[in-house]
């Protein structure tokens, strides 16, 4: 017969349970910072059958994402936001003054179990301030992961974090058991980060990207034995990079996503607009960058990777290498390269189409499928598109022509966004 808990075992039970919510709402805090969370193109594994826990999609997980579009689905949370470093734009920095907490592996690995057994999260997003060194501190998130996978036969999604100088060793072993490994590249500049974070190495940053690249390469490649390799992160590499807190300019932050995209064949840069941070440094903006900022960085990424634009293409609209507030990076280019158009809806092709304002790609795609069955008129358009407001001045169909409305000279001031400067990014938690 199971003996009565006593008084003393009660009450160390409640300061457990009490000291570990403490540390989640410290951690999942320091956590926040990090935009690049996003699970898409993670390996399906699922646990019908009965085996094991979890699955990467489909039922049992529960989608949320804020009304900015972040998705935080994810338990999204710091092993530690002790740090050894002192990154001059980071909360968690060591001469910082926030509350300091550390979890302990297990207590990852059961908040997750238990987390996603509830239906609040589909998967951990697990980063980590760096304690001792590199190395060790990778080796800690690993635990996590290597348990959460061997231990409790664990099928959702993870995304680790790479720590910049970690061992290759340890990189490879991050790879095997999550979906996404990221490595932050944390700023557009390297003179910025020598600046603002002395103590990293854009060279270990790099290397440790193109461990994951090879990685990657390798799990993809039978040549050897003519068998697929163990998979390595399935869900490839993604990165972060901080806008707004140092002077580099779109220009300088596209040049710097272009190339991380072809060098290292990154799934997604993040760009996160740089929040002040309490008793940050004179060498920090006070204010933060405009949202719209990180927004137009993000349609621009969007061209670069699915539009066929290249990226002096863009930022030939951008003077001084500033990206138009009012406008996207698309209308830009269309005004600015107003020979081009109108385009004619039912000859062009879809190359051409991807180009014009306002189109979207499974717009193009729709409409390239009507014209095979009719000439397409400007409600064709319309239906397809949802709105013709800024296509419509770039466009020739059936039964319309925008006859002297492509080189209007107000054409941008229509076509322009209100200022919206009261708009704040809305709190994740
Ligand atoms: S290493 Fe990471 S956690 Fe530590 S201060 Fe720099 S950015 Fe912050």
């Amino acid at each position: 017969m199971p003996l009565a808990r006593t008084n003393w075992e009660h009450y160390t039970l409640w300061m457990a349970r009490l000291n570990l919510m403490r540390k989640l709402s410290v951690l999942a805090d320091a956590a926040k910072y990090d935009a690049s969370c996003a699970s898409s193109g993670g390996a399906k594994r699922d646990s019908r059958g009965g085996t094991g826990v979890g699955a990467t999609g489909g039922m049992g997980v529960c989608h949320a994402y804020t009304p900015d579009g972040r998705c935080v689905s994810l338990l999204k949370i710091l092993l530690t936001n002790f740090c050894v470093f002192d990154c001059v734009y980071c909360v968690n920095r060591s001469s910082s003054n926030v509350e300091r907490a550390r979890f302990s592996v297990k207590e990852v690995v059961d908040l997750t179990l238990d987390f996603y057994k509830r239906n609040y999260i589909e998967g951990l997003f697990l980063s980590s301030g760096v304690i001792r060194s590199a190395d060790y501190t990778q080796e800690q998130m690993n635990r996590v992961a290597q348990s959460l996978r061997l231990d409790h036969d664990y099928r959702g999604y993870i995304h680790l974090k790479l720590v910049a100088g970690a061992s290759p060793e340890l990189a490879a072993e991050a790879g095997i058991y999550a979906d996404r490994l990221s490595v932050n590249i944390e700023l557009p500049l390297d003179a910025s980060l020598a600046r603002l974070a002395p103590e990293k190495s854009i060279g270990d940053i790099k290397r440790a990207m193109g461990r994951v690249r090879l990685g990657l390469e390798d799990a993809g490649d039978r040549s050897h034995t003519g068998r697929r390799p163990p998979a390595f992160a399935p869900a490839g590499q993604s990165t972060q990079m901080v806008v707004g807190a140092d002077e580099a300019t779109d220009a300088d932050v596209l040049t710097r996503a272009d190339h991380l995209y072809g060098a290292y064949k990154l799934r997604r840069v993040y760009y996160s607009a740089f929040s002040p941070i309490p008793d940050s440094s004179a060498a920090l903006p006070l204010e933060r960058p405009h949202l719209m900022r990180e927004h137009r960085l993000y349609q621009a990424d969007w061209l670069m990777r699915f539009y066929g634009f290249g990226r002096a293409e863009i930022l030939s609209a951008a003077p001084g290498g500033m990206l138009d507030p009012a406008i996207d990076p698309k209308l830009a280019w269309a005004l600015a390269n107003r020979d081009r158009f109108p385009m004619d809806v039912n000859r062009a092709d879809r190359e051409m189409l991807l180009r014009i304002p306002g189109l979207g790609a499974k717009t193009v795609d729709r409409l390239i499928g009507v014209r095979r069955l009719k000439r397409v008129t400007l409600d064709d358009l319309q239906r397809l598109a949802g709105s013709v407001k800024r296509a419509r001045s770039f466009v020739i169909c059936e039964g319309w022509t925008p006859g002297a409305e492509t080189d209007a000279p107000d054409l941008r001031a229509r076509l322009a966004t209100p200022s919206r400067r009261a708009a704040v990014q809305l709190s994740l938690f």
